[in-house]
């Protein structure tokens, strides 16, 4: 089915509002932002409800102040921003390949975090899941990717926002009927393909703020992706680097798209840390990394392709962040980098 499924839209005009609307419906509603994600997935008729309530209306949502990002701006404005790009110039390439600047003039910073899960057995029509067989996250009772699993989803987490806010040690803040709660973007994310993080359902997303020193980190976000017109990764590496000379003062690592939340890595990050950026710890780092990445065959490549591929993408990063001039290699994955960073 690719015509909307009806149901109720509710305009809030505060964050208040939208939670007593939410309130109101018994757990059977969706927020909606920009709709990129949400309304695909209900035009394939995947999990809808049969209240909408939208987001679009809070001013409170919209702001851009500093490392303060309201979770209602949408991504083309953060890539028009330019005192952001300034302080924090790896979005600029992380939100350039980021689906299409149609897409991004919709889409907004919380719809991206929270984007669905992805799997090539959910993403289809409704007829064509139906003559597959439905699966455990939509109308079924078992996983088709790992057979046998009736308790866990493997769908693969997609955003390609989180893993750069996660290593710049961002926070983020939710409202909901008990008021409001700030936690480490990295502890957001947990559990399966269907649960993905620790988010009530009437919890809002207000806010994520990046603190003022992760100004002084070099970043680089690597995607790897089938389409370079538009698409999301099939994996990405996020890293971030304090740098004292050719040393690893500090360092942030997460695999993304290659399970079914961004992965955290900070065993093997912290396992680095005083180690010289030179290109044999490099190495170490790219098979700790890839050593950690356990992808399934959730996506269009296979998992064993997609493994080789992360090590790639963290080579590319961490050379980047120690300024090579050849470490984005092919077009179309070039890295975001903050290269004026103060080591
Ligand atoms: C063709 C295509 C290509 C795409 N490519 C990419 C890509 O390369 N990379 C990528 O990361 N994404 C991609 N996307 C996915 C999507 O467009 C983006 O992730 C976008 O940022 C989603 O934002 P939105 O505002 O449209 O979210 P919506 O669709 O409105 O919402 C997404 C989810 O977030 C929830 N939500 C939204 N805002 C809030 C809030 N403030 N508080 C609580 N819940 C909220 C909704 O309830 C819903 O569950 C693509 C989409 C399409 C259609
Ligand atoms: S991983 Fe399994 S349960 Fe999850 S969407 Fe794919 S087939 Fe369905």
């Amino acid at each position: 089915m690719m015509i909307l499924p009806e149901f109720e839209l509710l305009r809030p005009r505060s964050v208040d509002e939208a939670i007593a609307a939410a309130r109101g419906a018994s757990g059977r509603f969706d927020y909606l932002a920009g709709g990129t994600d949400l309304l695909c997935n209900y035009k394939w008729g995947i999990n809808t409800e049969p209240t909408v309530i939208s987001l679009r209306h809070i001013a409170d949502l919209r702001g851009r102040d500093g490392g303060r990002v309201g979770g209602g701006v949408t991504l083309g404005e953060l890539e028009r921003d330019a005192d952001f790009l300034h302080d924090y110039p790896v979005f600029e390439r992380t939100l350039d390949r980021l689906a299409s600047p149609l897409i991004r003039q919709t889409g907004t910073v919380a719809g991206n975090l929270l984007v669905d899960t992805r799997c090539i057995w959910l993403n289809q029509s409704e007829f064509a899941r139906q003559a597959l067989g439905n699966c455990l996250k939509a109308d079924g009772p078992e996983c088709r990717v790992v057979k046998g699993s009736t308790d866990y989803c493997y769908a693969n987490y997609s955003g390609d926002m989180a893993p750069v806010f996660m290593v710049l040690g961002a926070t983020i803040t939710l409202a909901g009927p008990d008021g409001q709660r700030t936690m480490p973007l990295r502890e957001f994310f947990v559990g399966d393909g269907i649960e993905r993080f620790v988010k009530k359902k009437e919890e809002i997303v207000v806010s994520i703020d990046i603190p003022s020193d992760a100004k002084t980190l070099r970043a680089s976000y690597q995607k790897f992706r089938v389409r370079e017109a538009w698409d999301f990764p099939e994996l990405a590496v996020a890293a971030a680097a304090r740098m004292d000379g050719d040393r690893i003062a500090e360092l942030f690592l997460v695999a993304n798209a290659v399970s079914t939340i961004p992965l955290w890595l900070d065993d093997v990050a912290q396992k680095h840390v005083g180690a010289t950026l030179d290109d044999a710890s490099i190495e170490e780092i790219v098979a700790d990394v890839m050593k950690a990445s356990k992808p399934v065959r959730a996506t269009l490549l296979p998992p064993t392709y997609r493994k080789q591929m992360v090590g790639v993408m963290t080579r590319r990063a961490l050379r980047e962040i120690r300024g090579d001039a050849d470490a984005g290699a092919q077009p179309g994955t070039q890295p975001g980098t903050q290269p004026g960073a103060a080591a």
